[in-house]
Formats: structure tokens, C-alpha cells, sequence
């Protein structure tokens, strides 16, 4: 496929990096992934703004304007031929020909992003075809500022492999007591038809997921509570989902061998996803 390079679209496999970047030799960059419907791509303002909050924290700026970044990734749909895709975008901090910890005085950031083929869009007739995720649970052994989207994601991959050999598909993470959200998705349960998300903090990401979840409840009237869920709660819950941009909303059934709810997606859930696919098809509507 063709991906973005600073500055020129090449293809996939011949991009290449210099190994002074300090992507490379220090995990020194940030990312997004941004899901494209139909050829547009979905609440790309949010993942612009999470992209620049991120960029902030790690003392990065970048001299691309939000147009500029727009222009990429249109191009890279352009370019491309998936209907459904997601987009990658990272940054990293750039080549610097001396290696040590200190932040050099900002030179050329490493702009990259490429595209992938995501499934076509389920019908809502095929809701019922969605499978349930069964989860583990573990310490969460990532760093202190997991708010940060950073490119350093050793401790979710192992955290995620973790959750594969107890023959699981994913790991919710407990920090303190209490569930903050999955290796590579935000958590919810729904408890008496009251959705609850733990509240944004240094030990979670702001997910754009989370945030539209949250924006549709409040549209249609359904009630929810940014509050902290204590890991014991979790078996306790009616419904579980796991949320992300590629993702969307994916109901979890069994949480350490016990089941959640009846053991099949909810219907809170049901109604949840039904929403959430109806904005999508309205991209295809144009
Ligand atoms: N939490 C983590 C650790 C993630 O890596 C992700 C996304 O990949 C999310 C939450 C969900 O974020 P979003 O809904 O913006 O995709």
C-alpha cells in the first residue's frame, strides 16, 4: 500500500527510518489510529486534538497544520483502495546523531502514517453475529502517564499476550483496586441500566470511542456516571464492553472464568451499538 513519509507518499514495505531516530532507540513518539468509513475518516477532530495534547506532554510540537495533517490522510485514502480502513499516524521526536536522554533542541520530526483494511461494516441485522469477549484480569504494569498515546506499548503486548495463553482475548487492568480500561481499549460496564466508565485520568486514555459513547448516552437520555470501578465490581456488572476506534463497542461475557449478564452481548449494549452504527451509515449516505 502507499504510506506517508515526511513529505512523500512510498510505498509500504520500501519506507525506511534511520536507526539514530530516537523513535527507534528510545520510544520517543506518540501515535493515533483513526478509523476511515466509506472513505471518510470518523471523529478525526478529536484524534487531531489527542494527537497535539499528547505531542505537548512529551514537549514536542509539530510544524504541520491540522489542515496539513488532514491533507495526509485524505491522500493516503485517496491512494489506497479500501472503502474501511484505519489510518496510523506516528510521531516521533527525529534523528538525532548523538544519543543521550535529554531532549535535543527540536529539529525535523518523523512524520509517518500508513493505512490498513478494516472489515466492511456490520448490518445491524448482524449484531447478533458479534461475538463476546472473554477477558482476564491483571496488574497493570504499564507506566504513570498512560494518558499519553505513546509508542512505547511493551507492557500492553505482554499484558495482551498474557490475556492469549490463559486462552482469553483480552486483559483488563487493575491499578490501586481498581479497573482502568483494557490493553488497547477503554472499559464500561452497565450496572441496573446505568453505563459507567471510569473517569479520565493519568492511568487511562482518553479514548475518542469513550468520549462518543458518552456524547451519544447523553443524547439519547441514557443514563451514566464517570465514577472509579473496583476490580470487584466488574462480576457484579450486567454488561461489560471494551471500546476503541477499531473496536467500537465490544461486549465482554466472562471476566476470569465467570460470566457477565445472561453470558451473550446485553441489551443496553445492543441498543449502545445500534446507535453508534446508524452515525456511521449517515457517512455512506453522504
Ligand atoms: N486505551 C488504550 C490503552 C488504547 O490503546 C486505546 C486505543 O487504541 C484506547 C483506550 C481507545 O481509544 P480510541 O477510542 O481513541 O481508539
Amino acid at each position: 500500500s502507499v504510506a506517508y513519509l515526511n513529505g512523500h507518499y512510498v510505498d509500504l514495505e520500501q519506507a525506511k527510518v534511520p536507526v539514530l531516530d530516537r523513535g527507534f532507540l528510545f520510544g520517543d513518539g506518540i501515535y493515533e489510529v483513526i478509523p476511515v468509513y466509506a472513505g471518510n475518516p470518523f471523529r478525526l477532530t478529536s484524534h487531531i486534538n489527542r494527537l497535539r495534547k499528547s505531542l505537548a506532554a512529551i514537549y514536542m510540537s509539530l510544524p504541520q497544520s491540522d489542515d496539513e495533517l488532514k491533507t495526509i490522510i485524505g491522500t493516503l485514502i485517496e491512494k489506497n483502495p479500501y472503502d474501511n480502513a484505519s489510518v496510523y499516524l506516528q510521531i516521533t521526536r527525529g534523528v538525532y546523531v548523538e544519543r543521550h536522554h535529554d531532549f535535543p533542541e527540536q529539529g525535523e520530526a518523523t512524520v509517518f502514517a500508513m493505512i490498513s483494511p478494516l472489515p466492511p461494516v456490520q448490518k445491524l441485522s448482524q449484531a447478533t453475529e458479534i461475538k463476546g469477549y472473554s477477558v482476564i484480569t491483571a496488574e497493570d504494569i504499564r507506566w504513570q502517564r498512560c494518558d499519553i498515546k505513546a509508542i512505547t506499548l511493551l507492557a500492553n503486548c505482554m499484558l495482551k499476550q498474557k490475556a492469549l495463553e490463559s486462552g482469553a482475548d483480552d486483559t483488563i487492568l487493575v491499578r490501586n483496586g481498581e479497573a482502568s480500561e483494557a490493553t488497547s481499549s477503554n472499559l464500561f460496564i452497565v450496572r441496573d441500566g446505568v453505563i459507567i466508565t471510569p473517569p479520565l485520568s493519568e492511568h487511562l486514555l482518553a479514548g475518542v470511542t469513550r468520549e462518543f459513547i458518552l456524547l451519544l448516552a447523553n443524547q439519547h437520555g441514557i443514563p451514566y456516571e464517570e465514577r472509579p470501578i473496583p476490580e470487584h465490581e466488574l462480576e457484579l456488572a450486567d454488561e461489560i464492553w471494551l471500546t476503541s476506534s477499531t473496536k467500537e463497542i465490544r461486549p465482554v461475557v466472562k471476566v476470569n472464568d465467570v460470566t457477565i449478564g445472561s453470558g451473550q452481548p446485553g441489551s443496553v449494549w445492543r441498543q449502545m451499538y445500534e446507535y453508534y452504527q446508524v452515525l456511521k451509515e449517515r457517512l455512506y449516505l453522504g
